[in-house]
Parts: C-alpha cells; sequence; structure tokens
C-alpha cells in the first residue's frame, strides 16, 4: 500500500480526497469510517491505469481523526496517523480548499481527483469545475466488494446553487451544522453578544455579523474564546436587486414583517425614477409591486398598469418560464426569481435565504435522501 503513497502531490497521477472516500458508506465496510474504503479505491486506480505502482495523494479533514472512534477498526486510526507523520497523507483544516489548489498547481499534469463531492461551493473562486467532466473520479460500489472509479460530471450550477452552497459551508465551519444537515437554527436565528466590551464582531448594528462559533455545544466568540450571550431574535431579512440591462443598479433590504411599495414614484418605498431613462421610467406604475415578508417567506405582488411579469429560478441551468402575475395577488417570490416591471427592468432577491428558509430547505433535502444510518432523528426547529 505504502509504496503508492509518493507524499508529494506533485509526484501523484491522482488525488484523493481522504475524508470523503473514508467516509462513504455506500462503498462497503462496516462502520462510519473505514481505511478499507480507501484500499478499494487505490485498487480500482489500479486496474483503471494498469499500474500496479499508481502513485496517489490523499488529503484530508483535521476532523477525520478528530472523531477516532467512528473508526470500527481501531488499528486503522493508528495506520492513519503515522501516514499523516510521515506525510504520506495531508492533514488540512479543510480538505475541499486544499484538493483544489493542488489541481489548479497541477493542472498541467493533468492530475486528477478521486471524490464523490461536487464542490458547489467553491466554483466561485474555482470556475474551471463548471462543466468539467474530465478531472474528477467518483468511487462507487462495483460487483463482489470491489469499488470501480466513473468519470464524475460536475455540471453547471447557476448563483444560487452556489451561493446555497456557499452558505452550507460557512453554517458547517462554525459547527452549526447537525450530522442531518440541519442548521442549528436556536443559534442561527438569535443575534448573539460577547462579553468583552470592546468586541463588535456579532453587533447586529456592524454590518456584517459573524456567526457564532459553536465549541462544546455553546456559541463562542472567535477573537475571546468566551461564551457569547443571547442578543435577542434575529430578525429575518432578506435582500433585494434592481437590475436595469442586466446591471444591478440598486439593493435594498427587506425586513420581516415589513410591506414595501417599488415603482416609479411610490408615496412610501422604493424610488426607481433615478435609475431609469424616462422613457423606461414612464413604463413603470407610480407603485408598480408590492413587495411584503412574513414570517421569513417573501411575498410579491402586482399592483401595476401593465402588468408584471414573473418567472422562477432556475433549476439546473433552465429557468422556469415568463408568467404574468395575477394582478393584485401575492406571490412567493424565492431566492433566484426574477420579477420583470418593463422590459429591461428587473428585480431579483439576492441568493441569501431567510434563515427560516434555509432550514426549511435543508429540512426538505434531509426528507429526500435516505438518512445515514447512525445520524441523529430530525428535530424540530425553533
Ligand atoms: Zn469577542
Amino acid at each position: 500500500m505504502e509504496h503508492n503513497l509518493p507524499g508529494a502531490a506533485d509526484q501523484a497521477g491522482f488525488l484523493i480526497d481522504l475524508s470523503n472516500v473514508v467516509r462513504d458508506r455506500s462503498l462497503g465496510g462496516p462502520g462510519a469510517r473505514s481505511l478499507h474504503r480507501f484500499r478499494l479505491v487505490v485498487k480500482a486506480l489500479t486496474r483503471l491505469t494498469g499500474d500496479p505502482g499508481v502513485q496517489v495523494y490523499p488529503v484530508a479533514d483535521r476532523s477525520l481523526l478528530g472523531a477516532a472512534r467512528e473508526f470500527t477498526d481501531r488499528a486503522e486510526v493508528a495506520v492513519l496517523r503515522r501516514w499523516i507523520g510521515e506525510g504520506l497523507v495531508e492533514q488540512v483544516g479543510d480538505a475541499d480548499q486544499r484538493l483544489l489548489e493542488l489541481m489548479e498547481l497541477t493542472s498541467a499534469a493533468h492530475t486528477r481527483t478521486v471524490t464523490g463531492d461536487r464542490f458547489t461551493a467553491h466554483r466561485r473562486e474555482y470556475p474551471w469545475i463548471q462543466g468539467n467532466t474530465d478531472r474528477f473520479l467518483k468511487p462507487v460500489a462495483g460487483p463482489s466488494g470491489t469499488v470501480r472509479l466513473v468519470p464524475l460530471d460536475m455540471g453547471v450550477c447557476t448563483e444560487g446553487e452556489i451561493s446555497r452552497a456557499d452558505e452550507l459551508a460557512a453554517f458547517k465551519k462554525q459547527g452549526l451544522l447537525k450530522q442531518s444537515d440541519q442548521p442549528l437554527t436556536r443559534v442561527v436565528n438569535r443575534f448573539w453578544r460577547c462579553p468583552e466590551p470592546r468586541c463588535t464582531a456579532y453587533d447586529p448594528r456592524g454590518g456584517r455579523v459573524l456567526l457564532p462559533r459553536m465549541s462544546k455545544g455553546v456559541p463562542t466568540c472567535e477573537m475571546h474564546c468566551v461564551p457569547l450571550t443571547d442578543a435577542g431574535s434575529r430578525p429575518a431579512m432578506a435582500q433585494l436587486k434592481v437590475m436595469v440591462d442586466g446591471k444591478c443598479k440598486g439593493r435594498y433590504t427587506v425586513e420581516d414583517g415589513s410591506r414595501t411599495g417599488i415603482g416609479r414614484q411610490p408615496a412610501d418605498g422604493i424610488a426607481l425614477y433615478g435609475l431609469l431613462p424616462p422613457a423606461v421610467a414612464a413604463r413603470i406604475s407610480r407603485e408598480h409591486v408590492v413587495v411584503s415578508a412574513e414570517g421569513g417567506i417573501l411575498l410579491v405582488r402586482d399592483v401595476s398598469t401593465y402588468g408584471t411579469q414573473m418567472r422562477t429560478a432556475e433549476r439546473h441551468g433552465r429557468p422556469g418560464s415568463w408568467r404574468r402575475l395575477s394582478p393584485g395577488q401575492d406571490r412567493r417570490f424565492g431566492p433566484g426569481d426574477e420579477v420583470e416591471l418593463t422590459p429591461g427592468v428587473m428585480l431579483t432577491r439576492s441568493a441569501r435565504r431567510f434563515p427560516a428558509e434555509l432550514a426549511a430547505a435543508w429540512r426538505n433535502a434531509a426528507r429526500n435522501r435516505p438518512a445515514p444510518q447512525g445520524a441523529s432523528l430530525p428535530t424540530s426547529l425553533g
């Protein structure tokens, strides 16, 4: 086995997303984590390349050994520790980030990565992932306990999908996701305050509010390493963007419980006349649509003279079709949906969601896929 581990990425033909492989129960072997799955992957690479000495470079998250008790075979923990100690396996805080860096560095050599991960959250930073079909291999269970490798079609993710994955990754990094990929809403939906008097990292008046980091089950200040105190519930918010000819001309925050008129010049609300050429502004009603937020859900209602078109967010590269809004009726305005006031003038939602919507989306995602064995049961969300 060790003759397959050169201990240097530039000498390897394949990078291995080790945490992803070791945790993949579909590859067989008992337990939540098994190094046997990695051995099966190396065997598969041997068959794929016809080279028994195929060189691989595994990268692991620090958390892989952090939960060592999840390895059924404790001897594997010792082996992994030794490999890390000898530099045969690279251990880092964020393996995804490191793997993609290494893939860029080794792009001339066309080094491929074995993983089941789609790296959705990283596609803004590494645009070459979009649509790639030849640099990722996914391990799948083969006949009689073997593993084979299939090219992974990365597909093209929409802006909305990337933002949501990005958000999920941010929560995960702070320890704010449960094992079932649900956010800890009791933490996420509240504001927090650091007892250190001069610390404003969690102050909602300070613009960008840090997410608390969970430490031993307690929300903690990252700078001062002290438990944060509860500073009340976080009002759900959404961000609206006004797009004129495809360019963002204004961003507005809508708070939960609010009602905002948007039009050429509404009595109270968002006035667009200053953003538009007069001829275009003339096609927009004084108050054209009303956007309201209730319980974390955003709604849009057409109140215009000439009507409003809407289409729903793209799903896997295909947007919904344009439909006219029924006048005077509220319609769900989701992230990625587009509302057209007149040709060339569009209202969209920033892809960042309300915490409440995030929670619901994750709850649904968890429901639609088989729960991993040993995962905690979904608890009700606060
Ligand atoms: Zn602090």
